[in-house]
């Protein structure tokens, strides 16, 4: 017969060993028998090229095409989950902040049982949240677990100690400065630990005011605050009341009670220096 050579023509003969067209491979994960596929032969000026005309195994890395995509995919999200928590690690600030501050691992007692059900059902987009209480109570455990809820939801989170907002605002050039408030002010979730521990300069109570006016300029929840001291407090300790009472008007006051936990479970206490 003339056309016994296949479509190439008669020049070009291909080996075909019937072992290879009787191989079946097993899927390392399913077990599903797959047989080795014949890749047509491909011809380049009269001669085969390599990797054509052979039968050859359906397998990638030992699994089958399903079962390649569904490990592919499990990559992906183990990918993702690990950017995620590096990501996590990095706004927290640090490895023990990331492990600690979740709302699973607070210590829950009957002193601050309202705050923890204020700082769960904390929405971004309706609420902002003025955390008050002693040291070591737990304020900035349930500010960090609500903001870090918000950042796993996607939003953007900026967290900082309160005393930094002025050090962080403060560069030469003043389109800098503006960008930097501009950050501050556009947050879905702006986190100030610990308002008030720090020496107050006018420039910080200048910046935490236009942050905050700017905020309240645009009917935008997300701001969570933590202090050791009432409103009343705050506003003596800063010498006038426009910040506190701005805050009065733009938060839910959560006052925490209680003794500091840290001191009787021994945790964090040794390297977490603030609440
Ligand atoms: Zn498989």
């Amino acid at each position: 017969m003339s056309n016994s050579a296949g479509l190439l023509g008669p020049l070009i003969r291909f080996p075909i060993s019937m072992d290879d067209f009787l191989r079946i491979d097993d899927c390392q994960m399913c077990h599903r028998p797959v047989p080795w596929e014949w890749i047509p032969a491909v011809a380049l000026a009269g001669k085969p090229l390599a990797g054509t005309g052979i039968w050859t195994s359906q397998l990638v890395a030992g699994h089958c095409a399903t079962c390649a995509e569904a490990l592919e995919a499990q990559h992906q999200e183990q990918r993702w989950a690990r950017e995620l928590e590096e990501r996590l690690v990095t706004l927290l600030g640090g490895v023990r902040p990331y492990r600690e501050f979740t709302f699973q691992r607070y210590q829950v007692t009957h002193e601050n049982r309202a705050a923890l059900a204020r700082a769960r059902d904390f929405d971004p987009f309706a609420h902002s949240l003025y955390l008050w209480g002693p040291c070591g109570v737990g304020k900035t455990h349930l500010a960090y677990a609500a903001a870090r809820r918000c950042f796993e939801r996607t939003l953007s989170v900026v967290i900082l100690p309160a005393y930094q907002l002025s050090r962080r605002v403060r560069m030469k050039d003043p389109d800098q400065e503006q960008a930097s408030i501009d950050h501050f002010i556009g947050a879905d979730v702006l986190l100030l630990d610990d308002l008030g521990a720090g020496t107050e300069t006018t420039f910080g109570r200048q910046v935490l005011q236009e942050i905050l006016d700017a905020r309240n300029y645009r009917d935008q929840a997300g701001l969570i605050v933590t202090s050791a001291y009432s409103l009343d407090a705050l506003a003596q300790k800063m010498g006038h009341d426009a910040i506190a009472s701005r805050l009065a008007g733009m938060c839910q006051i959560v006052e925490i009670r209680g003794t500091d936990y840290r001191l009787k479970l021994g945790a964090l206490a040794d390297d977490q220096s603030h609440d």
